[in-house]
């Protein structure tokens, strides 16, 4: 039953993206660097935040051929380029087995750069992101692995991945710090890059942030362009149900429309 309610919701999604993607182009230009959010590769677990591992092969040939992979600064520091829709940028959230596993040989293969925003509490326990996931952290022998390739930006993604909107000062501050201190202690680099758990945006966390990084992104919103500030830049989700046919369109448009109702489903009005 449960195979089939995942079948039926499957098709529910793929049908809706049928519609968004039909309607996207009259939204007009969609310009500047595609910043693609990846979590989970060949996990098997069926959550939209995994891509299976042929899906992810064969995503990431066509953007060798259709498009240029940079790292995220080429692309934060070029994004009001006029050819920078062509640009796309790799990122890897919270820190996975599977990346080293069955994402990096894929990338390296390719040569492609790619970002890791790290969560620091499953890499440094060894505990699974969340309580009773099937999720294995990555290990520090693999980040390490990846970092010496010379094609991975680490980033930060703090230490136990809260929703920043709900906690306080002084826990925002530890969550930050921790996370900073372990990837400095162990990787000898301070990160300068961010991302916002969940991609939500938090204005208590926005100053705190802002002292730390010289870059944050979220998970929604408008397209990457000069005007777009370096502390809340915009990212594009890849998903399970987008297999190659919508991760195209998603290139090409954005998937706005679908973009714009999942804010409103998740009840987020930030950035
Ligand atoms: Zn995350």
């Amino acid at each position: 039953m449960a195979t089939l309610a995942t079948a039926a919701k499957g098709i529910a999604r793929r049908a809706g993206k049928l519609v968004f993607s039909a309607v996207d182009p009259f939204l007009g230009d969609f310009p500047g660097p595609r910043i693609l959010i990846y979590h989970q590769i060949g996990a098997g677990l069926g959550r939209q935040m995994e891509v299976t591992e042929r899906a992810f092969a064969d995503q990431i040939a066509w953007l060798g051929e259709r498009y240029r992979v940079v790292d995220l600064p080429t692309a934060l520091a070029g994004r009001g380029d006029p050819d920078a829709n062509r640009w796309v940028v790799l990122t890897f959230d919270d820190g996975y087995a599977d990346l080293y596993q069955r994402g990096f040989p894929v990338l390296q293969r390719h040569g492609m750069p790619f970002t890791l925003y790290l969560t620091t509490h499953p890499v440094e326990s060894g505990e699974p992101l969340t309580p009773g996931g099937a999720a294995d952290p990555l290990g520090w022998d693999q980040v390490e692995a990846m970092a010496g390739s010379g094609l991975m930006t680490l980033g930060a993604h703090t230490h136990r991945h809260p929703d920043l909107r709900t906690i306080g000062a002084t826990q925002i501050e530890d969550e930050l710090g921790t996370c900073d201190e372990l990837i400095e202690r162990r990787m000898g680099i301070r990160p300068a890059h961010f991302t916002y758990p969940w991609g939500y945006w938090s204005a208590p966390a926005h100053a705190a942030v802002a002292r730390r990084y010289s870059s944050a992104t979220v998970g929604s919103g408008p397209p990457v362009t000069a005007a777009t500030d370096l502390l809340t830049v915009n990212r594009i989700p890849v998903q399970l149900a987008d297999g190659l046919m919508f991760f195209k369109r998603k290139l090409r448009t954005g998937l706005r429309m679908e973009d714009r109702l999942r804010r409103r489903i998740a009840n987020y009005d930030g950035p």
